[in-house]
């Protein structure tokens, strides 16, 4: 997600911004567009790129937008579910865009069907927009929000915007990232700090877990809406999903990926091993710290197409397949008759791992040792990052000793959970958590009816 408050260049410095950001969702993109009078979508399936391409920014005047790249994580990939949203009435538009992932969003659902609303999307995020309507006549926006926001169990940061204001918020817990930045005068608000740099915005501060902010012609306004909780941000955005020159909750990805891997080597060593190689791009990082630590040469023993897309995000197991075999090559000269050290930073399914470690040996290499810089992930995620079902994690249902014969692999080891948090968080205040419960199991948010559950087992 992107925001931007008070600038005349506001949906051009929107696209840029959300191109910084195409890593995050590839399924479909939108900006919405004030100009003080209303609000103007532009939205489709696809990447930014293509979904603006004949797009003249000039026709979009305005000094505030915000914008979305989607990444589906129901497989419906379909027009309406892409965001931002709109929500039009006789006396304003509402636009919102939300990052996350709403547990009880059903439920509500349900209820205000009962009551009588009609939906326009399949997404969570709408019913956000009902809550707020429900609120309207004797409520400012900012109560409706707050109000709605209040009814909600799940992770969410969320950009709304209406003719005369900005308003963003975080959930109680901070599980998805989102920082503030100024662009000049103008507010800018991200998802990733990657998109200040691109459009030479500084950054001002992360949002804070449980705040609203107002922005307006008036300035910025911070609240409260709920009691901050200790910040739980999702440790898969530092191993997988963001960019590495990004800073979340003020570490840098990068960094923290390669400390991973030097706790990876502090753990699982393999020091007559020949050569260390990562995965691109994901896990270079990794694989320099491993090296570093070990005293083994880091080469790069695969190469990457760029023209393909993230393998993981495609809806069928068959076309994952056949997307890591278009996206991925050996380099022979590396890896033949070596003994090799490949990391990855996460297994998940893993097909990634099975089809670089035959790469690999086609290739001539003569051991393939993996070392993963996460921990095995053998929960779903309930907070919107894309595994949902236990059945498709391997670690869910196999031993290193299984998964080690099912990748093909000479040998395979994780990283701790300790090294983990040892390598993301750099001191244990209130705001520096992270969340990892695919890793651990321990849920920070879980519905009530979910809790019941979770403590009988
Ligand atoms: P697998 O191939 O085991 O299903 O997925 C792991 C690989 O996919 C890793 O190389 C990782 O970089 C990449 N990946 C893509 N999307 C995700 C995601 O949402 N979560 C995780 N953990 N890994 C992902
Ligand atoms: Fe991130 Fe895992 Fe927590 Fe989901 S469960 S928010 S993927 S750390
Ligand atoms: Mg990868």
């Amino acid at each position: 997600m992107f925001g931007i408050w008070g600038h005349d260049k506001a949906a051009e410095i929107t696209y840029y911004g959300l191109h910084a950001m195409q890593h995050r969702g590839q399924d479909g993109a939108g900006i919405v567009i004030n100009n003080g009078e209303n609000l103007k979508l532009h939205k489709d399936v696809g990447l930014v790129n293509d979904v603006f391409k004949r797009v003249n920014f000039a026709d979009f005047p305005g000094y505030a937008a915000i914008g979305h790249v989607r990444n589906a994580t129901q497989d419906d990939g379909i027009f309406d579910n892409v965001q931002p949203l709109v929500f039009r009435s006789l006396s304003s538009s509402t636009a919102i865009a939300h990052n996350g992932r709403i547990m009880n969003a059903e439920k509500i659902r349900r209820n205000l069907e009962e009551a009588g609303s009609i939906f326009q999307t399949t997404s969570d995020t709408e019913v956000l927009a009902h809550l707020m309507k429900k609120m309207n006549g004797k409520n400012t926006t900012e109560e409706a929000i707050i109000a709605g926001l209040k009814q909600l169990v799940g992770a969410y940061a969320f950009l709304i915007l209406t003719e005369d204001k900005m308003y963003v918020a975080l959930d109680p817990r901070g599980i998805r990232p989102l920082s503030l930045g100024r662009l000049g005068d103008a507010y800018v608000v991200a998802s990733e700090t990657c998109a200040f740099s691109i459009i030479g915005a500084t950054f001002e501060r992360e949002v804070m877990p449980g705040e609203l902010l107002t922005i307006s012609n008036e300035g910025l306004k911070s609240t409260r809406f709920l009691l901050r909780e200790p910040r739980k941000l999702c440790a898969m955005e530092y191993v997988y999903f963001s960019r590495p020159d990004s800073d979340l909750n003020l570490v840098n990805v990068h960094t923290s990926r390669k400390r991973m891997g030097i706790e990876l080597a502090r753990e699982h060593p393999v020091y007559d091993a020949d050569v260390v190689t990562g995965v691109p791009d994901s896990s270079i990082s990794a694989a320099i710290g491993y090296a570093e630590q070990c005293g083994l040469p880091y080469e790069m023993g695969v190469i990457k197409n760029r023209y393909i897309g993230r393998t993981f995000i495609q809806p069928s197991q068959e076309l994952r397949d056949q997307g890591v075999k278009m996206k991925l090559s050996p380099v022979r000269g590396v890896v033949e008759g070596k003994s090799v050290v490949m990391i990855d930073d996460s297994i998940v399914r893993g097909t990634t791992s099975r089809r670089i470690v035959r790469l690999l040996k086609e290739a001539g290499a003569k051991e393939v040792h993996v070392r993963i810089s996460s921990p095995r992930i053998e929960n779903p995620c309930l907070y919107g990052i894309d595994m949902l079902t236990k059945k498709e994690l391997i670690a869910a249902n196999h031993t290193n000793e299984e998964i080690k014969d099912i990748i093909e692999a000479d040998s395979v080891e994780f990283l701790s959970i300790e090294g983990t948090e040892k390598a993301i968080v750099k001191d244990k205040t209130i705001n520096q958590g992270i969340c990892a419960a695919c890793m651990t199991g321990n849920y920070p948010v879980l519905e009530n009816d979910q809790r019941k559950e979770f403590y009988r087992k």
